[in-house]
């Protein structure tokens, strides 16, 4: 039997032709006919441009139901698909497209030029636009190409995708993700979450990111279900659009922005059965703010580029706010200390691994770097830091990357940046490590404050940390800004802080 991701989700397909895939922006809807129909025409037409198994299709284009439909192309003709940030800037495009060697390339019709003139470098002789409704000169190339086209037969460890991770912590690394990765995930999180062809997803993520592309549109695929499409989030939009749909998939910051809209509450979540967030920590206050104005249990689960989903809260029992739950069905979760295979006690920090058929095969050309996340017994580090309590809930404490060292004593920043974020006038903080010649490194301080923060300065945010954290833990300054920087997924970008204040005490 093939292990083609496309075979398992057609098999999952409704009965029906006209059943409802997908409603786009304006009122297009994609039923899943039309879904197989242009999946096949757009397979059918790249492999008459000459593509074969195995080769990269890189698209870069605003979201759009014929974005979803390359993708699912891709997976029946046994190519891989790469999706690229929007947000990315030509020098970023060089870069993904250099390191991955696409076929094709697909691009917004505004992007034509600056992505031609890479193509030409790199010698890839492919490239088309495609746009937000149905136009550029892809559909329209491949408008005449037949929709017959087989689901080309795959192995398990065939790739499927490659996505670049965010790039929070360095330049972003292209994972290898497979039929079976994707496979594997897909048909634990629609078991886990009840997907069922009832089902509605408002979609309002980006899906060049494995959130908005896997997580959300496999659930939806594998279980026959519809989804309803926004081009971007936008909390208005969502509050209107809610009632109509069972299931919300979102990134902290969608739930904090909803939240500040006065008219979202249990009439707009009447019809939902379930929402889910991810991608960056959900701060408990949200969580309970969430619960007390909707009467829902917001769903915290934790994965990443390279392996996919790995934890969630439950369905059926308990939600805890600030943590992640439980492994998915297939998915082994270790807590390690420093020799990197000895797993810790129970409530021990220490640095997660994840073993399971949702770990990618490797990092795109990157053998070397490659090994060094895997261990000798074939458990991938995921680089974040944790523990597990004593009824089996993974909490994330934050990044190794992130962690500070200060006078040999281990600092988590999130232990920190929750008793700052706590004081009456702070929206938001980051703590960061920076050099440091006593100490080796020390803690900075960066806060956002709230408009009515009446003046709140350095002193008062030490004076109060000085109450309530050990001293070593005490950043040693602060600092105030207007905003975090932040990468499009929303996570903060802390290299770009520890940058900015590298030479603070040297
Ligand atoms: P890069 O690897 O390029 O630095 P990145 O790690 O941000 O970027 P992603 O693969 O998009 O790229 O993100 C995975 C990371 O996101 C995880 O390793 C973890 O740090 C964080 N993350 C995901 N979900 C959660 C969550 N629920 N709580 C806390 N952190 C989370
Ligand atoms: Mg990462």
């Amino acid at each position: 039997m093939t292990a083609s991701l496309y075979a398992k989700m057609y098999a999952h397909f409704p009965p029906s032709e006209s059943a409802v895939l997908l409603q786009a922006p304006g009122g297009r809807t994609i039923t899943y006919g039309m879904a197989h129909e242009w999946s096949g025409r757009y397979a059918h037409f790249m492999s008459s441009l000459g593509l074969e198994k195995g080769d990269r299709v890189a698209v870069q284009t605003e979201k759009s139901a014929e974005a979803l439909l390359v993708y699912l192309a891709c997976l029946r003709g046994g190519f891989v698909f790469l999706p690229m940030n929007t947000a990315y800037r030509p020098d970023e495009v060089d870069y993904l497209v250099s390191n991955a060697e696409p076929a094709l390339i697909l691009c917004s019709p505004e992007a034509e030029d600056s992505t031609r003139a890479i193509a030409t470098r790199h010698g890839v002789e492919h490239v088309y636009t495609l746009g937000t409704r149905n136009d550029g000169s892809f559909p329209n190339a491949a408008a005449d190409a037949s929709p017959q086209f087989p689901i080309v037969a795959c192995d398990p460890d065939d790739l499927a995708a490659m996505l670049y991770t965010s790039g929070t912590t360095g330049k972003p690394k292209g994972a290898m993700l497979t039929h079976r990765n994707l496979a594997s995930n897909a048909e634990a999180l629609v078991k886990s979450w009840r997907f069922s062809g009832t089902d509605v997803l408002l979609h309002a993520l980006p899906i060049f990111h494995a959130h908005g592309l896997f997580v959300a549109c496999h659930c939806v695929l594998m279980s026959g279900a519809r989804m309803i499409w926004l081009s971007k989030f936008d909390a208005d939009e969502v509050i209107r659009l809610m009632p109509q749909a069972t299931v919300f998939m979102g990134v902290p910051t969608f739930y904090t922005r909803l939240l500040s809209k006065p008219d979202f509450g249990r009439e707009a979540t009447a019809t939902m059965r379930l929402f889910t967030s991810g991608s960056a920590p959900l701060l408990a206050e949200t969580h309970t703010q969430f619960s007390s104005r909707t009467g829902h249990a917001i769903l915290e689960r934790y994965g990443m580029t390279e392996t996919g989903m790995n934890t969630g809260n439950p369905y059926d029992a308990e939600r805890r706010p600030g943590t992640v739950g439980f492994p998915f069905p297939g998915v082994s979760v270790r807590v390690v200390g420093e020799d990197d295979v000895t797993a810790l006690p129970t409530g021990s920090v220490g640095a997660i691994q994840v073993k399971g058929d949702n770990v990618m095969l490797g990092y795109w050309r990157m053998p070397e770097k490659t090994k060094e996340e895997f261990t000798a017994d074939g458990w991938f580090k995921t680089g974040d830091v944790g523990k597990i309590d004593p009824e089996g809930y993974l909490h994330i404490v934050g990044r190794a990357k992130d962690l500070i060292i200060s006078g040999g004593y281990n600092v988590y920043p999130k232990e920190i940046e929750g008793v700052i974020d706590d004081m009456p006038g702070i929206d938001e903080s980051a703590v960061v490590g920076v050099l440091h010649p006593d100490f080796g490194e020390v803690g900075v301080a960066v806060v956002k404050l709230l408009p009515k923060a009446n003046g709140l300065g350095e002193e008062a945010i030490l004076g109060h940390l000085k109450q309530h954290l050990a001293n070593y833990k005490v950043p040693k300054r602060v600092f105030f800004t207007d905003e975090l920087p932040r990468n499009t997924m929303g996570k903060v970008q802390k290299n770009l802080l520890r940058d900015q204040y590298k030479d603070l005490f040297r």
